[in-house]
């Protein structure tokens, strides 16, 4: 799973009798998991193979915060009544800027990206950006991947999506 980290080996010095013990539980958390179907051992097996690392990537450093956050909630700090507030919470989801729904927001984010890459690829192309700008504007109802699609953007909207996301881009 984390062969391909790259960089300093982040694993502990681990002896063969405490690599076996982690064998164990994560091959009985799979099991668990393949019998019942009950994602909480998949989240056991999660936070039992991440909690080996001492350094991790910021973003696997979450998936193990969000492993034992979830490991609380089926050991110590057992839920009840309405679930899905507990699981957000230890999946650490919080409202986007402006309480957007964080699902909304990577949806609106990939679409403004997807308009910021087309005035690229009209620069790189060899238009100038004032060009660009007014052809993505114009072309982009008909390319819009969102749904529903958008019925008109407007030059001045790509202008602004493009200056929030050019410097993302290697020109
Ligand atoms: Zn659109």
């Amino acid at each position: 799973m984390l062969a391909s980290y790259a960089g300093p080996n982040p694993l502990p010095a681990q002896t063969n009798k405490e690599r076996a013990i982690t064998t164990e539980w994560v091959n009985y958390f799979a099991r668990r998991y393949a019998k019942t179907q009950n994602a909480v051992f998949a989240w056991d097996a999660i936070a039992v193979i991440l909690g080996q690392y001492r350094c991790l990537p910021w973003w696997l450093a979450y998936l193990k915060r969000a492993a034992r956050n979830i490991q609380t909630l089926s050991r110590t700090n057992i839920p009840s009544g309405e679930l899905a507030p507990f699981v957000y919470q230890a999946l650490e989801f919080v409202p986007g800027r402006g309480g957007l729904n964080p699902f909304r927001e990577i949806l609106d984010t990939a679409h403004d990206m997807m308009i910021a890459f087309d005035v690229l690829t009209e620069i790189r192309g060899g238009k100038k950006l004032d060009f660009a700008l007014t052809d993505v504007a114009r072309d982009h109802p008909a390319r819009c991947a969102r749904t529903p699609k958008c019925q008109s953007l407007s030059r001045a909207a790509v202008s602004v999506i493009w200056n929030a996301h050019k410097s993302q881009f290697d020109r």
